[in-house]
C-alpha cells in the first residue's frame, strides 16, 4: 500500500494540460489564460477628468473667489477642440477629456452659477487637481494579465478593457461519473427494504459543475459484469472517468477487474489514508481513472484530495493541496495506522488558526459530521495521541 505523498504524486504526474482554445471574454471566468495580455493603448486615453464640475485654468484662481466664463459642457464622450483661454472654463463630466489650455477641474460643489455664462469659484485649487493623467493606470504595450493567471470578475473587465472580445485559455477536461452497487436507488424514487439513496452521484456531479467543467452523468451501473462494463466503456470517453463503489474487498466489488478488462492500466490500488484506503487510480492512454470507495466521506475526501488537484492541473492551474497549519484545541486520541483525516472546524482567531475536530465523528458514512466542519485535519498514522495545543495541519473546504 503506498503513501498518501506517493498517491498524489502518481496522480499529478500523470494529469496532463490539454491543449488551448479561444473563449468570449464572458465566457472565460474560472478557466485559466493561454496568453499575455497586452494593453493596446494607453488607460486612461486621454488626460481626464477624475470629477464632475468645471475644467479651468488653475493660475486663474490666484485669487479667489474668482469669475470665469463658461464656454458650454463637455459631456462624457465628447470633446471640447477648441481650447480653453485666460479667464474662462467648461463645465465637465467625469472621465471625459480636459480641453487644450486646462489644467485642473473645480468640483462643482465649490462653484456657483451666475447670469450671462459666468461661473463663480469660490475655491482656489493646484494645478493638475482633479486630472487623471494619459496612461496613469496603464502603459500601451504593457502586459496587463499574464498567461497563467485565473480569469475573475477583474480579469474580465481589464481583458474587455483592453478591447479584447476573445482571449486564449487552457482547456477543461470531461469528466463522466458512474455510481455502481446494486443497493443504490436515486433520489426521487422509491427505496426497497435493504436499499439507500444515491448520495455520491449528485454530490459528484455538483463538484464537477462548481469546477466549470463538462459532465457526462452515467447514472448507477448495479454489480454484475455485463451492466458495469457496458457503461465502463461510455465512462472512459471522457478524460477524467469517477466511478464511486465497487473497488474495496467484497464480493461484488467488480470495478478494478472490469476497468482492467477495458483496457485500464493500474497505477495504484489502496493508499494508507483514513477513510478512503481502496482507492483505485489507472489510466487509458491520456484518460485518468479514479475508483472511490463508496462510503460518501471517502468520496467526498478522495475528491478534494486527490481529483480536485488533477482537474485543477489539467485546466492549466498550479497543481498543489493548499495545506495550512494550525493548533489542535482539544485532546485527540485515534487508533494509529493509516494517515487520518478528521473532519474539523478551524477557525482564525487572532491570527492564529484553531482546529477543533468534529465531536461525535464516527467514521466514513458519517457525512452530518462533516456537514458541521470545513476541514479535514490530518494526523499522522503513527500517533495515537495528540495532546490539546500540539500543531496539526489542516485541508480546508
Ligand atoms: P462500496 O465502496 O461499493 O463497497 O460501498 C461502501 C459503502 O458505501 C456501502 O455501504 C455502500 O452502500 C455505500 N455507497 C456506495 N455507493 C454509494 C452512493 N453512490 N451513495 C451513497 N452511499 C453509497
Ligand atoms: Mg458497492
Amino acid at each position: 500500500m503506498i503513501s498518501f505523498e506517493e498517491a498524489f504524486k502518481k496522480v499529478i504526474s500523470n494529469a496532463r494540460i490539454l491543449g488551448i482554445k479561444q473563449l468570449s471574454v464572458d465566457k472565460a471566468l474560472g478557466y485559466i489564460l493561454a496568453e499575455d495580455i497586452k494593453a493596446e493603448r494607453d488607460m486612461p486615453p486621454f488626460n481626464k477628468s477624475a470629477m464632475d464640475g468645471y475644467a479651468v485654468r488653475s493660475a486663474d484662481l490666484d485669487l479667489v473667489p474668482a469669475r470665469l466664463k463658461c464656454r458650454g459642457i463637455i459631456k462624457a464622450g465628447g470633446q471640447f477642440r477648441k481650447g480653453i483661454k485666460k479667464g474662462e472654463c467648461i463645465k465637465i463630466m467625469t472621465g471625459s477629456p480636459l480641453p487644450k489650455g486646462t489644467d485642473s477641474v473645480v468640483m462643482v460643489e465649490y462653484t456657483k452659477k451666475e447670469n450671462n455664462n459666468r461661473v463663480k469659484i469660490l475655491r482656489a485649487l493646484k494645478k493638475y487637481e482633479n486630472v487623471c493623467f494619459k496612461g496613469e493606470d496603464v502603459q500601451r504595450g504593457s502586459v496587463v494579465l499574464k498567461k497563467g493567471t485565473l480569469v475573475r470578475g477583474p480579469e474580465v473587465a481589464i481583458a474587455s478593457g483592453t478591447g479584447r472580445k476573445k482571449v486564449k485559455v487552457f482547456k477543461k477536461p470531461s469528466a463522466a461519473i458512474l455510481n455502481t452497487g446494486d443497493e443504490i436507488i436515486e433520489p426521487g424514487n422509491k427505496l426497497g427494504p435493504a436499499n439507500i439513496y444515491n448520495s455520491n452521484g449528485p454530490m459528484l456531479l455538483s463538484l464537477l459543475n462548481a469546477l466549470g467543467i463538462e459532465t457526462n452523468y452515467l447514472g448507477i451501473a448495479g454489480d454484475t459484469k455485463e451492466k458495469l462494463k457496458k457503461a465502463v466503456r461510455q465512462g472512459l470517453k471522457s478524460d477524467i472517468f469517477l466511478l464511486s463503489g465497487g473497488v474495496s474487498a467484497g464480493d461484488y466489488d467488480l470495478a478494478p477487474d472490469i476497468l482492467k478488462s477495458c483496457g485500464v492500466k493500474r497505477v495504484f490500488h489502496k493508499v494508507s489514508i483514513k477513510p478512503g484506503k481502496p482507492v483505485f487510480f489507472g489510466t487509458k492512454q491520456d484518460r485518468l481513472i479514479f475508483g472511490v470507495p463508496g462510503n460518501p466521506v471517502s468520496t467526498y475526501l478522495v475528491f478534494l484530495l486527490l481529483i480536485k488537484p488533477t482537474i485543477e492541473k489539467m485546466s492549466g492551474r498550479q497543481a498543489g493541496l493548499f495545506i495550512r497549519r494550525g493548533r489542535l484545541m482539544q485532546d485527540f486520541k485515534q487508533r494509529p495506522g493509516r494517515k487520518h483525516f478528521v473532519p474539523a472546524k478551524a477557525v482564525d482567531k487572532a491570527g492564529k488558526l484553531c482546529v477543533f475536530p468534529v465531536k461525535g465523528y464516527h467514521g466514513s458514512a458519517d457525512m452530518a459530521s462533516v456537514s458541521r466542519a470545513n476541514a479535514f485535519m490530518i494526523i499522522d498514522g503513527r500517533f495515537s495521541f495528540l495532546k490539546k495545543g500540539s500543531r496539526v495541519e489542516v485541508v480546508e473546504w
